[in-house]
């Protein structure tokens, strides 16, 4: 809904307004999370009919507008749903308001380099990389790391855009000319056994909890499939993947939720990437955690005490991509739930997820649920 009423001018009732920057369908998550607390959402996005409007107060504008920024600085706090917002911008916000995560957070998020420079200043292991600015340097870094190699940009990369894998010398032009030119990181090819994710929450305090650690399975650079706890996870893994969070969180004195993204491969945990924000792999604590990640980035940045993280039982998060999903066929499976976010759909376009929860009969409902058209 789109309102006119000043943000100054809240129901008494309110526990207090928290702006947002960026409206997408994480946005809308959190508005609904906040919802039952009396948190009310301001959320920016350039889309008048972005995912979070329906359920939040929208404000249409650019994330740097002046008037946009004006309305988020009388809120009692400002986040983030959205890493590529203007740096700039959190950063003004930061001197008029509260900003979590904080805008330093979002810079190194928004920089592949500075991001695995971070990771590695902290003992975080990474795939070995090496900064690309010219077309030279492509062919130095390939010489020292080898291939197959990986050619992103720095910058405004996202569900595999902004990246390719090279194999050859051969390549070495085309991938150079495809990615513009721009300044870019090459990183060494990691043949992982899978993608695992962590969600971190911390608190204005510095009290944390972790998630355990997630599978993830991707398709065409997108997320299809979240597993949860990933399989066979163990206790020490667990608890490296869960100081890798802490050391991140304490360096950026962070705080709300923080995902990174992790590749096991021969017993090691490699870092890939973070998001200083509430994250897709994340979504199964909706109905699959004791809190979810909404409810306690929520309860994190208003300086409310966190949720338990707790995963009661196994289960399974499918994303919807490109085709809205029956209703009816997605809720004839038990434990399944549907999430739909609002959106027309277009191909590659997340449209809404299903969570689906169970013991032993997991993989069976997983199956029935992968063979929905657009499901997983
Ligand atoms: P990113 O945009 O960095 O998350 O990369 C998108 C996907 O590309 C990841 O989810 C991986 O599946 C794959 N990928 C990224 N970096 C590497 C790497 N260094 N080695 C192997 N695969 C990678």
């Amino acid at each position: 809904m789109s309102s006119t009423r000043p943000i100054r001018e809240r129901n008494p009732a309110t526990t207090a307004v928290v702006g947002v920057l960026g409206g997408g369908q994480l946005g809308r998550m959190l508005a609904l999370a906040g919802h039952p607390l009396g948190v009310e959402l301001v959320c920016v996005d350039p889309s008048a009919d972005a995912p979070a409007a329906a359920v939040a107060r929208h404000v249409t504008r650019d994330y740097a507008d002046p008037e946009a920024l004006a309305a988020l600085a009388s809120c009692a706090v400002v986040t983030y749903e959205f890493e590529s917002v203007p740096v700039s911008a959190a950063e003004a916000l930061a001197e008029k308001t509260r900003v979590s995560p904080p805008p330093e957070a979002l810079r190194v998020a928004q920089d592949r380099l500075l991001e695995k420079q971070c990771f590695r200043a902290l003992g975080i292991p990474t795939p070995d990389f090496a900064a690309v600015g010219s077309r030279a340097e492509l062919e130095a870094g390939c010489e020292a790391l080898g291939f197959p190699a990986v050619l992103k940009t720095r910058r405004l990369g996202y569900d595999g855009k902004g990246q390719r894998v090279l194999r050859s010398r051969k390549e070495l032009d085309d991938a150079w000319t495809a990615l513009g030119g721009v300044p870019c990181i090459l990183e060494r090819f990691v043949p992982f056994e899978r993608e695992l994710s962590l969600l971190v929450v911390r608190g204005q305090d510095g009290s944390t909890v972790h998630y355990p650690l997630v599978e993830n399975e991707h398709e065409g650079g997108i997320l299809r499939v979240t597993r949860a706890p990933a399989p066979g996870l163990t206790p020490s893994l667990q608890a490296r993947a869960a100081e890798y969070g802490s050391r991140l969180c304490a360096r950026l004195a962070y705080v709300g939720v923080l995902a990174l993204e992790l590749f096991e491969a021969g017993g090691e945990l490699l870092a890939n990437e973070m998001a200083p924000r509430v994250h897709n792999s994340g979504h199964f604590t909706i109905e699959g955690a004791r809190t979810s990640q909404f409810e306690n980035h929520l309860r994190a940045i208003l300086g409310l005490p966190l949720g338990s993280p707790e995963v009661p039982e196994p289960c399974a998060m499918l994303n919807c991509v490109g085709a809205l999903p029956d209703p009816h066929a997605v809720l004839s499976v038990p434990g399944a739930h549907l999430h739909l976010y609002g959106k027309a759909p277009r191909a590659g376009r997340k449209v809404g997820h299903i969570t689906v929860t169970g013991e032993q009969a997991l993989a069976e409902r997983l199956e029935r649920l992968r063979a929905l058209p657009g499901v997983g």
